[in-house]
């Protein structure tokens, strides 16, 4: 039985230290991957104030949407299920719910967020696309009754709140924070809570030319600054560089990075010092926020591909 999550107190995470490249630059991990062993890293801090909102409304069901490897997803239904209430995951891909068992079969994901009792509703491409319309989330009403609604990947207001949190005492040490990106909310909040002798640089998992306009609706600071070059392609998608540089860094450090976020980021932020972004002296915080649990869903399409695989 994973620790009782309680979502009325704030804790923070320790820095772990990394390695001291040339040039007394430094590097240190935030250890948000260590938070809770099911809704680990960031998905904590961004439900945490969802659910007590959730709860304070007297909503019995929260609804969210995301797909079949997310891990908010997965976070969600945990998190419902040690809160006491219900979860609802309305997932990409109509033909995932053709045969329940025979997809809980082949999607630790998807299976472990059953486990949880989050209920999985499948949805064509097309009408996920649609998901944030007034006509779409009402057909959802008709079909669900009511529901406290958080959207795709989590980020909103509240979530945002969260992620204030990541940072804590002593971490105005740093000059730079870096966090991966995929909606932008985590970074956000770590935005909001940073001093502005501190550089927050975000590194987008995805082609994410929307982000900065994201980041932008919920912080009005200007001290933080996109890295562009780390997405692999694509969001979700890999290489055997990344796999590589993933399984050497576990080697060296013990430590598991996940490929869909923060492998890019530390992969990145290597790569970054290397080619003198960061001046002398500087003293680097990552942040990792967990997402260990869709190691297994990528390697399983790693191995289909005949790919060096996560170990
Ligand atoms: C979801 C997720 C992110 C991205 O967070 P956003 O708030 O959507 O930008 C980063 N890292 C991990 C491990 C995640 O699961």
């Amino acid at each position: 039985m994973p620790e009782p999550l309680n979502f009325d107190i704030s804790v923070s995470s320790e820095n772990q230290f990394i390695a001291e490249f040339p040039q007394n630059i430094s590097l240190y991990l935030k250890r948000e991957d260590l938070l809770h062993p099911e809704v680990s890293g960031n998905k904590f801090r961004k439900i945490k104030y969802n659910l007590k909102e959730a709860l304070r409304q007297n909503k019995g069901t929260l609804l969210t949407f995301g797909g079949a490897f997310s891990n908010h997803i997965t976070a969600t239904a945990a998190a419902g299920k040690i809160a006491g209430i219900k979860t609802i995951g309305v997932i990409r891909g109509e033909e995932l719910g053709e045969d329940l068992l025979k997809t809980l079969d082949g999607n630790p994901s998807l299976k472990f967020a059953h486990s949880c009792g989050m209920r999985l509703h499948f949805i064509s491409r097309k009408e996920y696309r649609e998901k944030t319309t007034l006509v779409f989330q009402q057909k959802l009403r008709e079909e669900f009754g009511d529901f406290y609604l958080l959207p795709e990947g989590g980020t909103n207001d509240l979530a945002v709140n969260g992620c204030k949190e990541i940072l804590g005492p002593g971490d105005e040490e740093f000059n730079y924070i870096c966090c991966a990106v995929g909606t932008g909310g985590t970074i956000s909040g770590i935005i909001n809570a940073s001093g502005i002798h501190q550089l927050i640089l975000g590194f987008p998992a995805l082609k994410g030319d929307f982000l900065a306009e994201e980041i932008r609706k919920y912080s009005e600071k200007n001290n933080w600054e996109l890295i562009l070059n780390y997405h692999f392609s694509g969001y979700a998608k890999v290489n055997s560089e990344l796999i590589n540089f993933i399984n050497k860094f576990k080697k060296k450090y013990q430590i598991q990075l996940d490929p869909i976020y923060t492998g890019k980021l530390v992969f990145g932020i290597f790569d970054q010092i290397k080619r003198g972004k960061f001046p002398a002296g500087s003293k680097i915080l990552a942040i990792h926020t967990g997402g260990l649990q869709g190691i297994e869903g990528v390697n399983k399409v790693l191995r289909k591909k005949n790919l060096p695989l996560i170990n």
